[in-house]
């Protein structure tokens, strides 16, 4: 049984912790390795590595420091069916969806190939007489990046090549839940040409974490998790002067008006809502539906939830895998609960199925609760399973201000055929990441992945330039050279 690794230093070591946690395959419960909760001292031991390397990699002239990128990106392609099925064995995904998430990761590298571009300062001739100023930009030093379990291939890729590449060097703790995936892309990386301790990999949970948060050479802090922890971040590592960007949770609203493609809104939105059983934190959780778009969009979406086919990630035909354990399933069907307690209708209830050869996995089918009254704890609380909360009101600004009521801003969506009422949605609604006429609308690589409110704690996010802007810091000089000085020419 595989004991996952420690990347320190340029060299794979076994940590010394005392205790490891198995990794187990949510869709059969059989364990695929053991993870280490490594202790402190071993993130200490990244840090000085990282330190150490930083002195020389910050010299390192960006063209060249781009050139491992390249590498990356051709190893990725080659290895790319091996770390998708890597990323569906330990976090459940279909085999399609893990597919879509290895892509976005390779295009943030290839993004990020830019950043002699992207990190070019500014110039200003005669700012007074006879004086110039420019500004600069340069890294900031080690930076450490804590991930989630649900997306293990993508996340740090928001992060990690914009960080090498403006100069920095990288510590990565994976979610001890899923950590294989980012052994798999270490591995790659390993033959990438970087000086020893550029990049490092640490497996651990929340006390390593927090070691990381308080070590004294890391000064930033890339965190994407849940929102109770992203404050406690925030927080934390602020408190030590680090620069922090913590992407939270969410409940993401869409708004369904009588004259959207029924059929379109209906299929996306249920692959918004179902798609990674749920687990994505730009998952379509509540549908607010807007007149006549009531009766139609409810039927639609109901036998959307009904014929979604559920099993294991690696059959092509499967739509649906389960969802990332046990504690995890009790939860989601406990707050389904929770909801008809509270006086929602459980339209659909996909609690405690049966999927035949697989009664061991974790799995929870589509689940859609409709009449949920907007001031329930259900259509507050992040379920992060299967489960679509359908809520109705009579006009789009009623509906909008639903929508802004709520304490999230990851990601709102309109489903309309009006570009007047699409006008009025992009402009009014409070959230980072806006959809219309679009499910999951997840940024590209080469826009910031936004997300407001108690869905993201920082100013500056992950992706594109606000990583670029995150990963660096702004040198301003002033320079006066007065030609007496130079009279020997
Ligand atoms: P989580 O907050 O439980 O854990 C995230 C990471 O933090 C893990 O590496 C974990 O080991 C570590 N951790 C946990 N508790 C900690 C603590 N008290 N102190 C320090 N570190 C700690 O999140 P999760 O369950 O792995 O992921 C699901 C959550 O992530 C959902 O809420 C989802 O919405 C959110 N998410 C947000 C985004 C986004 O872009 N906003 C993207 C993906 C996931």
């Amino acid at each position: 049984m595989k004991k996952v690794m420690n990347f320190i230093n340029g060299a794979w070591q076994p940590s010394a912790a005392a205790d490891y946690l198995e990794v187990v395959n949510p869709a059969t419960a059989e364990t695929l390795g053991h993870v280490p909760l490594s202790p402190a001292s071993e993130v200490d031991a990244a840090a000085q590595a990282a330190q150490q390397a930083f002195e020389t990699w910050r010299r390192v002239p960006a063209p060249n420091r781009i050139q491992p990128l390249f590498k990356l990106k051709a190893l990725l392609e080659e290895n790319f069916e091996e770390i998708a099925r890597t990323v569906t064995l330990e976090c459940g995904k279909t085999i399609g969806e893990s597919r879509g998430e290895m892509r976005r990761a390779v295009e943030n590298v290839e993004v990020a190939c830019g950043i002699p571009t992207m990190m070019m300062g500014d110039f200003s001739e005669d700012i007074a007489s006879g004086i110039d100023a420019l500004m600069i930009r340069q890294p900031v030093g080690v930076c450490a990046i804590i991930a989630p379990f649900n997306f293990p291939g993508m996340i740090p890729f928001w992060f990690l090549p914009y960080a090498i590449a403006t100069g920095n060097t990288v510590i990565v703790k994976p979610s001890e839940k899923v950590p294989l995936t980012m052994v798999k892309v270490f591995e790659l990386l390993e033959q990438c040409d970087l000086p020893p301790g550029v990049v490092n990999l640490v497996n651990a949970s929340r006390a390593a974490s927090e070691a990381i948060l308080d070590h004294p050479l890391i000064r930033a802090i890339s965190f994407v998790g849940s929102t109770a922890v992203a404050r406690q971040i925030y927080a934390r590592a602020s408190a030590h002067g680090k620069r922090v960007q913590a992407q939270g949770g969410a409940k993401n609203p869409i708004i369904i008006l009588p004259d959207a493609d029924m059929e379109m809104t209906t299929q996306i939105t249920a692959d918004s809502a179902f798609g990674c059983a749920g687990q994505r934190c730009l998952a379509a959780s509540l549908a607010i539906t807007v007149g006549e778009a009531r009766h139609t969009y409810t039927e639609a979406i109901a036998d959307a939830a009904v014929s979604r086919v559920v099993g294991f990630g690696l059959d092509e035909a499967v739509q649906m895998g389960p969802v990332i354990s046990a504690p995890s399933r009790t939860r989601i069907e406990s707050l389904v609960q929770q909801g008809a307690h509270e006086g929602a209708t459980v339209v659909v209830d996909g609690r405690s199925p049966h999927i035949s050869g697989y009664e061991s996995g974790h799995f929870v089918r589509p689940t859609i609760l409709s009449n949920v009254n907007p001031n329930s704890d259900i259509a507050r609380t992040e379920i992060f399973g299967p489960v679509l909360s359908l809520m109705h009101v009579n006009t789009i600004d009623e509906a909008i201000q639903l929508v802004n009521s709520g304490q999230y801003g990851n990601m709102a969506c309109l489903f309309t055929n009006s570009g007047a009422a699409a006008r009025q949605f992009r402009s009014e609604v409070d959230a980072g990441n806006v959809g219309i006429n679009i499910g999951v609308a997840a940024p590209m690589a080469f826009f910031p992945f936004s997300g407001w409110k108690e869905s993201f704690f920082g100013t500056l996010h992950g992706q594109s330039h606000h990583a670029v802007e995150f990963f660096t810091q702004t040198k301003v000089v002033v320079e006066r050279w007065p030609k007496t000085w130079s009279r020997q020419f």
